[in-house]
């Protein structure tokens, strides 16, 4: 018995890494064609937005869609790290595992996120630990700011 809901469990891990598998590098070529364009259009110079509207944007308008695209460009530099992250957690066999307790994440929430590193109870604590040290001066700090 303990045999057959061994080899279920294993079963059901190893069809969610296959799905995890593959909604991660559609992510990752998509992401991968993204910023090819991306730094593609920078180096140029030149970019769609610019090219059919240059007449009526003063420069402060193009330096702040650039530092748009810039963030853009960072945050998707970001995703692909995880994504490439998420990848190597299925090599390595524990993908869709919480970080923090090991448990299984749901599949709903990896479906969402299909890079998540923790089940949704302990993402919620991190951040309400990120949150708290945010807020509260850490004594480092304090320490760091008299001397
Ligand atoms: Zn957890």
């Amino acid at each position: 018995m303990t045999n057959r809901r061994e080899s279920e469990v294993t079963s059901a891990a190893r069809s969610r890494s296959q799905h995890g598998r593959r909604i991660l590098e559609e992510r990752r070529t998509a992401l991968l064609a993204d910023l090819r364009h991306d730094i593609h259009d920078t180096c140029a110079g030149v970019d769609s937005v610019q090219a059919h509207t240059m007449d009526d944007l003063d420069a402060s308008v193009v330096t702040e869609l650039s530092s748009i695209r810039f963030s853009l460009m960072q945050m998707k530099g970001e995703a692909l790290v995880r994504v490439n992250e998420a990848l190597a957690r299925i090599d390595e066999g524990h993908y869709g595992l919480c970080e923090s307790c090991g448990a299984e994440i749901s599949e709903a929430r990896l479906c969402a996120l299909p890079f998540a590193l923790r089940c949704t109870h302990c993402e919620e604590r991190e951040e309400d630990a990120e949150e708290a040290r945010r807020h509260e001066p850490t004594l480092m700090h304090r320490l760091r700011c008299e001397r």
